[in-house]
């Protein structure tokens, strides 16, 4: 047998919800003694450069380094610099849709770089997000195999695939008419706006959503950032259904250790991590909600409004986390008058970035309202922590049933659509949730099947656990191969 080091490729889609899990992934395979490889563009090269570094400095042995792609955006005709889907807030809201579109199907141009990539350093596997559906061929071409990271859970995949198979969207009345998921265990309800299902197949983005799941069929297997005792319902359907080969190595958070590791994750924070965890000290165990929206919404001045008066009105601690648009400039008028200084001591907003990982780890934390990202949802699960749910698109509203009615440890706020269609959520629906995650018996519930799931997800992770032993065997899968 060949004993040359495992080496995989990572090709992360370029936006932070998509790069942080692999980036964690690609550390995980390193120590676990595979050689890692990110791809990625410069402007994405940069943003990776320095939590590698600092991985490298902790761990000199382990190999992870990152291959530069060229990615011409204006030759491509997006604005220059827009090598990065979270850059595309930036833009005017009537022109951020097309251009996303316009970058999804420009990645294509990597293609080919791709492809001499695998020709010149044969490696032993590819993983590439499910965003680049054509890397299944490019990487079979030279009889690699290409693995699929979905990012999400198997929870959100099965819903998926029976909404695909039974189409239970096509026979209700109306988009808002709730309906039980054909072919799911757990009779899960939801709406066709919440499913967010692509309905028209012959739309260039439906044709995409079809090559994307062409190309799962036809790939080696698929990586999932979760565990299994989590949804052991769900990972048994979906490998007996969906897809035979997955692994479950999650949570991909638990891969950082070190206090820089989780505070580094991302964009650079706009806070001292010192000077957050001190204010954390100061506080009483389980006694701060910690408030974010993941790395790319943003609400209307409006909607901030309303959260700002519900925390207020809630009497409770947080850490808010507001990511403004970029259209919204430097004006404050989402922040009602003298809000801070109502709320010192008792509350603490961050503009822009949040160490998030090292916040919710943190023991005076005791309640996440979330979009629901499934990175932040297995962060909260990681951190044994009862969440208040906000789904706002995506996959976010299956997250969300995972959350309120499968795992029993979360509360929608009110929630029941996409975000795009624009109701508001009131203060006072934001302040019966921030007390409902926080206080009372069934609180305490929750927080008890919450510290419960934080137990195991730990547990999965270290030797001998579900997901540290699907990493065994997927490493011997590929070592097998050689
Ligand atoms: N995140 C962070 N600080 C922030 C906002 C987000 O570290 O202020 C991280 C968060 O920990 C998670 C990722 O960004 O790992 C967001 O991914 P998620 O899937 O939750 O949401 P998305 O951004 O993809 O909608």
């Amino acid at each position: 047998m060949n004993r040359e080091r495992t080496h995989i490729l990572f090709f992360p889609f370029m936006a932070h919800g998509h790069m942080i899990p692999t980036l964690d992934m690609a550390k995980l395979f390193a120590s676990r003694g595979a050689k890692s490889t990110l791809l990625t563009t410069p402007i994405n090269a940069k943003i990776l450069e320095k939590p590698i570094e600092a991985f490298k400095v902790q761990n000199p042995d382990l190999e992870i380094g990152i291959k530069i792609f060229d990615f011409p955006c204006v030759e491509l005709g997006l604005p220059e610099g827009c090598e990065n889907v979270d850059f595309i807030n930036s833009y005017k809201e009537s022109d951020s849709g097309d251009l996303f579109f316009k970058f999804l199907f420009s990645i294509k141009y990597m293609k080919q770089q791709l492809e001499s990539f695998i020709e010149t350093t044969k490696p032993s596997a590819l993983v590439a997000d499910m965003f680049f559906p054509w890397a299944t061929e490019s990487a079979e071409k030279f009889g690699v195999p290409r693995l699929v990271f979905h990012g999400t859970s198997f929870f959100a995949l099965c819903c998926s695939y029976n909404m695909r198979i039974h189409k239970p969207h096509k026979k209700v009345a109306t988009s808002s008419t709730p309906f039980v998921i054909p072919g799911l265990p757990g009779d899960i309800v939801i709406t066709t706006d919440q499913a967010n299902v692509v309905v028209d197949e012959e739309t260039p983005f439906g044709n995409f959503w079809k090559e994307v799941r062409e190309s799962e069929i036809s790939s080696y297997g698929v990586l999932v950032n979760s565990f299994y005792e989590l949804e052991s319902t769900y990972v048994d359907f979906y490998r007996s259904f969906v897809a035979k080969r997955t692994w479950h190595i999650g949570p991909l958070s638990l891969s950082n250790r070190e206090l820089a590791e989780k505070a580094g994750r991302g964009k650079k924070a706009n806070i001292d991590e010192q000077e957050c965890l001190k204010w954390l000290d100061s506080k009483t165990q389980g006694s701060v909600v910690y408030l974010s929206f993941g790395s790319r919404a943003s609400f209307t001045n409006e909607q901030l409004l309303e959260i700002a008066f519900g925390l207020e009105g809630s009497g409770q601690n947080f850490i808010w986390v507001v990511s403004k648009n970029e259209n919204q400039g430097e004006s404050e008028e989402w922040l009602p008058k003298g809000f801070e200084e109502r709320t010192k001591g008792k509350g603490m907003i961050i503009r822009g970035w949040a160490p998030q990982v090292l916040i919710l780890d943190h023991k005076a934390i005791g309640g996440f309202v979330t979009h629901c990202g499934w990175n932040s949802t297995m962060e909260g699960i990681a951190a044994g922590l009862p969440m208040v749910t906000w789904p706002m698109g995506a996959e976010q509203f299956y997250n969300e049933k995972q959350l309120t009615k499968v795992l029993r440890i979360g509360v929608n706020v009110g929630a029941t659509e996409l975000v795009k269609k624009g109701k508001l959520i009131s203060r006072e629906e934001v302040e019966k949730a921030v007390k409902e995650v926080l206080v009372g018996e069934e609180a305490e519930e929750r927080r008890i099947r919450a510290k419960k799931l934080g137990e195991m997800a730990k547990a999965a992770v270290e030797e001998g656990g579900s997901s540290y032993s699907d990493v065994t065997k997927f490493m011997e899968e590929l070592n097998g191969r050689k």
